[in-house]
């Protein structure tokens, strides 16, 4: 895992530029929402679907008692799109592929204030959307494993958590906003180069190799979820079905490393690039030549770089192993949020577990 080269260094450099060429590409559909051939759409006057209800499910008056402020006035609407959102970089002004930091506050700022809460992809997975009655679920992602994302600070031999780094920053939030709960979706690279190994290595800004797996459980402690991304970005389309398999099972064992015996169930594609036997995004193995042990991936998601917010769990035509994206810059999630809110696609609970409002007219459909 520790074995870098020079090209590794450019594989990673084509890697990231490919991406740039990639979402250039995805630009365009980033904003694109359910349209009238979609089961989400519709006319947003609501309806009740009683949904069978979970054996063991909560009396739904034990979850709506923290419904916050503006939330009562949406239309539920639990087959509408979520926002899956997709970082990188977070950074200082001026590259279009960074978010700057100070941005970065206050888009968390703008999601909870337009009524919006973090899940994690495992909580989409499991139809465990649980949030009180007018608000929203998003899933916010982080690519890469660079330390703008998850940095230490050292004083004194004490590590704390750096509060400019993106990790700072949402722990930062659930202290500020209790309801705004401590989940996210980190999906890492354990060895690629520019301190993209499990965010930051060899002093590269400040951080230390041995913090490395210390991050990554803590990660885990906190709440958020730990997602695979391959050993270090290679581009799965250009790779043999062993080599595709290597690359993935060698990320999912340094994250079980890290967190032994961890169920990772989400994977997000190299630059939305999927091998060329699709199905080993989805599961495979490898034979670990050292310990001749085989490594064994399954994942109950498969995350793309692009697409728009991405359909309901409770959608038919959800399909986790294309689970869409939307890349953040600029002025991106603005647009987006204003447009679910337009368009009347905008996923909103109904604050109860046990049912899933639905618009009317997709009830007559069926
Ligand atoms: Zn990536």
């Amino acid at each position: 895992m520790s074995r870098r080269t020079t090209a590794l260094a450019s594989l990673l450099a084509a890697a990231l530029a490919a991406a740039c060429a990639d979402h250039q590409a995805a630009e365009d559909a980033a904003l694109r929402v359910a349209d009238g051939s979609d089961g989400a759409s519709g006319t947003p006057a609501p309806a009740r679907d009683a949904a069978a209800p979970a054996p063991g499910a909560q009396p739904s008056g034990a979850v709506l008692t923290t419904a916050s402020a503006g939330g009562a006035a949406r239309t539920p609407n639990e087959l509408g799109r979520i926002p899956v959102l997709e970082y990188h970089l977070l950074g200082e002004p001026g590259s279009r592929w960074k978010v700057e930091r100070r941005r970065f506050r206050e888009q968390l700022e703008l999601l909870y204030a337009r009524g919006y809460r973090p899940v994690n992809m495992t909580d989409l997975l499991d139809k465990k959307l649980d949030l009180p009655a007018g608000l929203s679920p998003v899933v916010i992602v982080f690519d890469d494993a660079s330390p703008s994302q998850f940095s230490y600070v050292e004083t004194k031999g004490a590590l704390a958590v750096d509060p400019t780094s993106a990790v700072g920053m949402l722990l930062d939030m659930h202290r500020r906003h209790p309801d705004w709960a401590r989940k996210g979706v980190f999906c890492m690279l354990p060895a690629a180069q520019q301190g993209h190994a499990f965010f930051g290595e060899k002093g590269i800004a400040g951080q230390k190799s041995e913090w490395r797996f210390q991050k990554v459980r803590f990660l885990h402690e906190q709440g958020f979820e730990l997602c695979n991304h391959t050993l270090y970005h290679a581009n799965l389309g250009k790779q043999t079905d062993a080599k595709a398999q290597e690359f993935i099972a060698r990320g999912e064992m340094a994250i079980d490393s890290a967190v032994p015996g961890y169920k990772v169930r989400t994977f997000a594609l190299p630059l939305g690039v999927w091998p060329r036997e699709r199905s080993l995004a989805r599961a495979g193995a490898w034979v670990d030549p050292r310990t001749k042990r085989a490594v064994r991936y399954r994942y109950d998601a498969v995350l793309e770089v692009a697409g728009g917010p991405t359909r309901s769990p409770h959608d038919p035509q959800f399909d986790p192993y294309h689970v869409t994206r939307v890349e953040v810059f600029a002025t991106q999630l603005e647009k987006l949020l204003d447009q679910l809110d337009k368009s009347g696609t905008r996923y909103v609970s109904d604050g109860d577990p046990r049912t899933v409002a639905r618009p009317t007219q997709t009830i007559a459909a069926r």
